[in-house]
């Protein structure tokens, strides 16, 4: 299965839903590719494959939907999944990183002992929108000395930016970019 017929599946099966959460904004409803098993599972394959010479020790994935596929990754990877989470969520001691949202501010946090300093991880998140998560989640895994490899993402919108909030010699992969 290749990346491109992957990303043509995903965008026919992605969901706009305008003015969710609040007016103007066009929310990329993932739910339908859930209940799409096969194709869930060529999404995986396609990240797996990608990540598999890269000898990574874990692949970090953000609260909510960045657990979905995260997670899928990891296991066919056969390493750990680390959860960034919002504030308050995770039981143990964690470092926080605070961002600014476009109305107010989010916190998102780590379990301190998540990764050893050195580890090489993906950081993946379902949408990169104006990167103000991604990047709060970087700094995070900078906080561990972790070594972020790619920034992995299923979807981007590439007209909000995102990229230029996030450090440049990065790379970041999008299966499928909205121009
Ligand atoms: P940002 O920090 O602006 O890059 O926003 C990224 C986070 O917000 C991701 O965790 C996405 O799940 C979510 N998000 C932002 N915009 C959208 C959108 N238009 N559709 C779906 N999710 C979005």
């Amino acid at each position: 299965m290749n990346i491109k017929t992957v990303s043509q599946q995903l965008e026919s099966v992605v969901r706009d839903v305008p003015d969710f959460p609040k007016p103007g904004i066009v929310f990329k409803d993932i739910t339908p590719v859930l209940k799409d098993h096969k194709l869930c599972n060529d999404i995986a394959d396609t990240f797996a494959t990608r990540y598999k010479h890269l000898n990574l020790d874990a692949v970090v994935g953000i609260e909510s939907r960045g657990f979905l596929f995260g997670m899928l990754i990891a296991n066919r990877l056969n390493i750990p999944f680390i959860p960034i989470r919002k504030a308050g969520k995770l039981p143990y001691n964690t470092l926080q990183e605070k961002y600014d949202l476009e109305y107010g501010n989010a916190t998102i946090e780590i379990h301190e002992d998540a990764l050893k300093p050195g580890s090489k991880v993906v950081l993946h998140d379902d949408l990169l929108a104006t990167g103000g998560t991604a990047r709060a989640g970087f700094k995070l895994l900078q906080r561990l000395e972790a070594q972020v490899v790619e920034f992995s993402f299923l979807i981007e919108l590439e007209f909000l930016g995102g990229r230029n909030l996030l450090p440049p010699d990065t790379p970041v992969f999008s299966l499928l970019t909205y121009q």
